[in-house]
């Protein structure tokens, strides 16, 4: 988009729930388009209050059937629903592999359900920046529950998770996904463990492992115990245990003042990441010029030191 005076007319498309307005929206924050801070601030207003659900786990634990029930269940009760597949390991849109259409073809028709997969492309802040920014497109577009699903249980999966209000990990048998949770810190973030394929053999031990890892996990008083929860999802069952452990947890967050204390942090992350793109990018347009070019002279002549011309450069960015 080359004209921020598009945006207001975008962003009101958006809001009337126009899907080709909020797919384009999408598109804008993927790109890091120059635009983005006209479109936040047109959507800052009726962003910000919806719940953001993140759902993560191995691939092929079930997040896509259990995302495609938790939607049925959520228009059942009347909400309108956004999914924004994420997948960190992928420079890719995981719709290039799947089709979002194909991953929850249950609600493709359905005009109050907006289903979209995500990539970073381009996106100087990674999915950490680019993902919270969509959320608020799809907010603004009237979604209320969002749920970011992620593939996979490393490191950016947590960062991305850790976004959510409220943050639901699948795990299945016979998959070591416990032990693998353990140790890519998933039992820190997860309040609720999902054990999916609870008609698989092996789905006891699995249930077994992971309450005794609660368990081991040192609680303060009053703070949340990570619920766990069996579910069958490619029929369906179990899911209203998922929601009503989704309610408990909700109704946790906001009588324990955790829930303005995990939005607090969610938007220090975004402003962190936000700033440390656009840092990124001035440094990156330093390269070309003669500021960083002198700095490095100096410094492989011996004259000044690294860390000296770092703050000259840092300071000259800030004048
Ligand atoms: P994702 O990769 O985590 O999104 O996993 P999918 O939702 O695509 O599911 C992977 C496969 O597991 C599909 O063939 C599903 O039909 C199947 N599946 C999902 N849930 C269950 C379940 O509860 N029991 C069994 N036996 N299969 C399931």
């Amino acid at each position: 988009m080359r004209r921020s005076r598009d945006v207001p007319s975008l962003v009101a498309a958006a809001k009337a729930g126009d899907p080709r307005a909020v797919a384009r929206l999408v598109s804008l924050v993927e790109n890091n388009d120059e635009v983005l801070p006209a479109v936040a601030a047109a959507l800052a207003p009726s962003t910000g209050t919806a719940q953001i659900l993140g759902l993560t786990g191995s691939p092929g634990v079930g997040k896509s059937t259990t995302t495609n029930e938790l939607v049925r269940a959520f228009r059942q009760a009347g909400r309108r629903v956004g999914v924004l597949a994420v997948d960190p390991s992928s420079p890719f849109s995981g719709g290039a592999i799947l089709g979002d259409r194909v991953r929850m073809q249950d609600h493709a028709t359905d005009p109050n359900v907006y289903i979209r997969s995500m990539s970073s492309r381009g996106h100087l802040g990674g999915l950490a920046a680019a993902t919270p920014q969509a959320a608020r497109v799809l907010e603004g577009a009237g979604c209320d529950p969002v749920i970011v699903e992620t593939v996979g249980v490393g490191q950016a999966e947590v960062e991305v998770a850790s976004l959510a209000d409220t943050t639901v990990v699948l795990l299945a048998p016979g998959m070591g996904d416990a032990i693998q949770a353990a140790k890519a810190g998933v039992l820190e973030i997860a309040d609720i463990f999902v054990v999916n394929k609870a008609d698989r053999d092996g789905a006891d031990n699995t249930y077994r492992d992971i309450q005794g890892m609660i368990g081991l996990a040192e609680r303060a008083a009053g703070q949340w115990r990570p619920q766990v929860v069996r579910a069958v999802a490619s029929r369906g069952e179990g899911i209203d245990d998922i929601l009503a452990a989704i309610d408990k947890h909700r109704a946790w967050l906001a009588d324990s003042g955790e829930l303005r204390n995990r939005r607090e942090a969610r938007a220090a992350a975004e402003v962190e990441a936000i700033a440390l793109g656009a840092l990124r990018e001035r440094i990156g347009t330093l390269r070309n010029g003669d500021a960083l070019k002198s700095l490095a002279t100096r410094v492989a002549d011996g004259e000044i030191d690294p860390y000296a011309a770092a703050d000259q450069l840092l300071s000259s960015l800030a004048e």
